[in-house]
């Protein structure tokens, strides 16, 4: 395989079988081979590695990592960012599920920081995708979200950066930039960083939204599959 995989498909709340299947035949692997998480708006890490874990065992985590080219593994969103990471020297890759929580958190640094301590990757050997998510435009939080990122630790210049104010004052929190510049701090290289910069809200018609759809959204998949070794 020359380069790594990167799919969406369109997934209902109940996990309808017939989309994983299309999903996992996009990646080249049978639905058993594909490797998720349950997802908690945290930034613990799960790592699949060749020869382990079940279809059916699905740790509680944000970020998942993995080396093996025989499965493919994934977060679901709606509206939340999906960071996907490959290094280009050891196939490693990585997947992280970042809404403001997440990219409070810096799951994407998390996401880097894991495949650098488990597969000893370089940061500067990875390229990364942000695929569609809320955007700037539709992002609107309240005050707490901004404190919350305050106590994380980000600094007022990155706050000023990822932050933008709306509507009767309400902030605009920009996953976009947010999650861009946190792989570049990570030590990805700027120029390796693809931002699918498509809002989900904005695209509520072909994309699922949970702000635009509630609570019967359903979620998109972003998946990717570590590169055998040549
Ligand atoms: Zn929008």
């Amino acid at each position: 395989m020359a380069s790594h995989l990167f799919t969406t498909g369109n997934l209902r709340l109940t996990d309808d079988q017939g989309e994983w299947e299309k999903v996992a035949g996009r990646m080249g692997v049978s639905t058993a081979r594909l490797r998720l998480i349950r997802q908690v708006h945290g930034v613990a890490v799960a790592i699949a590695r060749g020869g382990e874990a079940g279809p059916d065992l699905r740790p509680e985590a944000d970020v998942i990592i993995s080396d093996d080219p025989d499965v493919a593994i994934g977060v679901r969103v709606a509206d939340c960012a999906p960071v996907l990471v490959a290094d280009r020297r050891t196939g490693a890759v990585g997947a992280a599920h970042a809404g403001w929580r997440g990219t409070a958190a810096q799951a994407a640094v998390v996401a880097v920081a894991a495949m650098t301590s488990t597969f000893g990757s370089n940061p500067r050997d990875l390229v990364a995708a942000i695929g569609p998510c809320l955007g700037p435009c539709c992002g609107e939080v309240g005050p707490e979200v901004v404190e919350s990122f305050r106590e994380g630790g980000h600094r007022e210049s990155d706050l000023a950066r990822w932050f933008t104010e709306g509507v009767f004052g309400r902030a605009l929190l920009d996953l976009w930039t947010a999650n861009q510049d946190q792989l570049e701090r990570a030590g990805v290289p700027g120029g390796h960083i693809h931002v699918a910069a498509i809002c989900t809200k904005s695209h509520a018609s072909s994309l699922h939204s949970y702000r635009a759809h509630g609570r019967e959204a359903g979620r998109m998949a972003g998946l990717i599959r570590a590169r055998r070794a040549p």
